[in-house]
């Protein structure tokens, strides 16, 4: 009974308490596709000695498990009419409408495939591969359902394989090894990737599916037991930090411990007692916060992170990954991930059914769609057309990732694209490993950089210290690079370089500045070096970049004059600067243990400035060091108990009096406006007296200022008044 009030068919039933959207008319629809297909079917067996129509009705019953719509749902019921039961495709259409007679049709033309390579006399293996593969993204092409169709046809066979000769057994196995699990993947289709890959492992390698199979079985009491105690715990810790979250033990797949297994060259025992957990929250930020939780409740294993949040998968898939070991010394695999991720990350293209339409996930589907498409779209290229290996080829490397395996010199094993190079290797371990390889080594033998990696490879990138990538990378005719991944990472490089222009500006600034600060003699080497700088190239560019900014260059140089100006008085470049009659005490106030007139010096390895938090260091008769409590040389080597407390004491109101010099063309209360940017700097000025000639007056004064290090500042402000030619120190 439904809420409508009408009886139907107990499957169908079933099959409609998974889909509560679908209205009466949707159901009588479907009702209707049913009656037609149990009519045709009638008298039909499968292998199994079922009547044939439990077959498109569990091929509906799993797409109704995806919420797919009504008419796929009858398309589903009745996809095999038209092959087997020869009623032509008109017939659905005029019963059914065009939608259903056209995902009819789609499945049907899937069907028509050559059911066996002997039959391709003359073809080569692969070929009819080929053909299925072609044929799929066609038909993914017109209408994705008639994929997802397909794919649940698929998955019911499998599971009844057993009733088929061995050798369909083995051939369909193959078959959906090569193909439909692989494009349940590409479509973000978990679950069915996982149960397909399984069912076809059983058939292809039969001892070791029962071998692993026996295992998991005999283990299951203590694993279970033991993911109990993880899970009690991890949800004590995120009851405690008040996260609301499903904790679950991940389903281990067979084949996928197989595979690990093959991998990572290790046997089963080692793979086999991997526990994992999956913990769903609301959003993404909890994502982060979880895994925070996590890495504090155990020891993170970092070569085993992965944020597929911030950089999802090729299908969009999302979640982020980690492995810790736990209390008991084992490995644990985590996966966080939100709900919206989780149906995505389960149901692939599908999640879209799971949503009632017309909302914003419409448009998300449609960008994946578009996305599959172009990755599958070969239909311009008639040479992939007339030669279906190729065409096989290529689907196999940019579609279904033909993958290989490669080593790090300790061992670590990465998957990369088949067509890597040691430079996609060098970016995938870390982009500063790629930007600075400069050569590899693979198996201990020098090789180029253009070099294709193969599974089993042992591969070492030999790095430079500094510097980037080289241009040539970039040129696909050179073959240096192959993933996308890496091509992005350079190419971000270069924009974010851009080296030679930001030389250029950044000269433009560093002059400016020195000429503003009355040190245009000082050459830039010594600025650069200021900045720790060896090259002045390097600096020039960050100076241009913007990473170094002008404020912090006029900062720089004026520290140094100060500190010049404490070792060396007289001053020699504050030249007008007051004698310093009590040089070191008087000028930074620093004050050790109430005692003044004792030698001080400013530690030149962190430059301490006024407010930092120092601490003196006793040297052997050169008075006291002044270092910033942080200052890393404190740390190593040096003696405790030499240490002394200091402080800054007060500030002693002594002002530095900086001569400048402003040329502008004369106009009516320039006077009055330089004047008003001096007085909102808080500086006092004096001795100022202007000439004019020939229109250009020459302002001539002294500000006097209690901390210079604004000094660029203000006279970047007075050069931007009208009429202001340049203002800079006087020397
Ligand atoms: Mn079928």
């Amino acid at each position: 009974m439904t809420s409508s009030g009408e009886v139907y068919p107990p499957e169908l039933d079933k099959l409609f308490k998974n889909v509560p959207r679908l209205t009466a008319v949707d159901r009588q629809f479907v009702l209707k596709a049913y009656e037609r297909a149990a009519e045709a079917h009638k008298g039909g067996v499968r292998a199994s000695g079922e009547p044939y129509i439990t077959h498109p009705v569990a091929v509906a019953f799993i797409l109704s498990e995806l919420k797919l719509d009504a008419p796929t749902l009858a398309a589903a019921l009745l996809h095999d009419v038209v092959e087997d039961c020869d009623i032509p495709i008109e017939v659905i259409e005029n019963e059914f409408g065009l939608e259903v007679s056209r995902l009819v049709d789609g499945v049907t033309k899937l069907e028509k495939l050559p059911t066996n390579t002997e039959n391709m006399k003359g073809g080569k293996a692969g070929d009819r591969e080929a053909e299925t593969l072609r044929k799929i993204f066609l038909a993914m092409g017109n209408d994705i359902r008639v994929v997802l169709i397909k794919l649940a046809d698929r998955l019911h066979n499998m599971r009844t394989l057993g009733f088929l000769s061995l050798e369909r057994q083995r051939r369909m196995a193959k078959e959906t090894m090569d193909i439909f699990a692989p494009l349940a993947n590409r479509l973000g289709m978990w679950q069915m990737k996982w149960e397909l890959e399984d069912l076809s492992f059983r058939y292809l390698e039969p001892e070791s599916y029962k071998e692993i199979a026996t295992y998991l079985n005999e283990r299951r009491t203590d694993r279970e037991r033991s993911m109990e105690q993880v899970k009690a715990r991890l949800q004590h810790a995120l009851a405690e930090n008040s996260i609301q979250a499903t904790i679950s033990a991940r389903p281990k797949h067979i084949y996928s411990i197989f595979r690990k297994m093959e991998r990572k060259k290790v046997r089963f025992s080692e793979v086999y007692d991997v526990r994992a957990v999956r913990v769903i929250v609301n959003d993404k930020n909890t994502c982060y916060q979880v895994l925070g939780i996590v890495h504090n409740l155990w020891r993170p294993i970092p070569a085993e992170f992965d944020d597929y949040i911030a950089s999802p998968k090729d299908n969009f898939y999302q979640s982020l990954h980690t492995a810790v070991i736990d209390e008991t010394g084992k490995n644990l695999e985590i996966q966080i991930r939100t709900w919206e991720m989780h149906e995505h990350a389960e149901y692939g293209v599908a999640a879209h059914w799971r949503y009632k339409e017309g909302t914003a996930r419409d448009e998300e589907f449609e960008k994946r769609l578009r996305h599959l498409r172009k990755l599958m779209d070969f239909s311009d290229d008639h040479e992939a057309q007339e030669d279906p290996v190729a065409y096989l080829d290529a689907m196999k490397s940019d579609v279904f990732q033909n993958r290989v395996y490669v080593f790090s010199p300790k061992g670590d094993i990465f998957d990369l694209p088949a067509g890597s190079t040691p430079i996609d290797f060098a970016y995938h371990i870390h982009t500063e490993i790629g930007n600075r390889c400069r050569g590899a080594r693979v198996n201990g033998a020098q090789v180029g950089l253009d070099y294709q990696l193969k599974s089993g490879d042992r591969v070492e990138i030999i790095n430079t210290k500094r510097g980037g990538p080289s241009l040539d990378w970039l040129n696909p005719n050179l073959g240096y690079v192959h993933t996308s991944r890496a091509r992005g990472k350079i190419k971000t490089y270069f924009k974010k370089q851009d080296y030679d222009k930001n030389v250029v500006m950044g000269r433009e600034v560093v002059d400016r500045e020195l000429k503003r600060l009355g040190v245009a003699s000082m050459p830039r080497e010594t600025v650069a070096e200021m900045f720790n700088f060896t090259k002045v190239d390097d600096f020039l560019s960050a100076v241009g970049s913007g990473d170094i900014t002008g404020a912090q260059i006029a900062t720089k140089i004026l520290d140094a004059e100060r500190k010049a100006s404490l070792e060396n008085p007289p001053d020699m470049l504050l030249p007008t600067a007051e004698p310093l009659r009590h040089p070191v005490q008087d000028s930074e106030g620093i004050d050790v243990m109430g005692n003044s007139g004792m030698l001080i010096n400013l530690a030149r390895c962190c430059n301490p400035v006024r407010g930092d938090e120092i601490v003196g260091y006793v040297t052997r008769g050169r008075g006291v060091t002044v270092h910033r409590t942080d200052c890393s040389s404190l740390r190593s080597g040096m003696e405790p108990e030499r240490m002394v407390p200091v402080n800054w004491g007060k500030a002693n109101g002594r002002t530095y009096p900086v001569p400048v010099i402003i040329l502008a063309y004369d106009r009516e209360g320039l006077m009055r406006d330089v004047g008003a940017v001096i007085a909102d700097e808080n500086i006092n000025m004096n001795n100022v007296s202007i000439t004019t000639r020939n229109s250009v007056a020459t302002f001539l004064l002294t500000m006097e200022m209690q901390d210079v290090s604004h000094i660029s500042r203000v006279l970047a402000r007075i050069e931007q008044l009208p009429n202001v030619i340049e203002a800079r120190r006087r020397t």
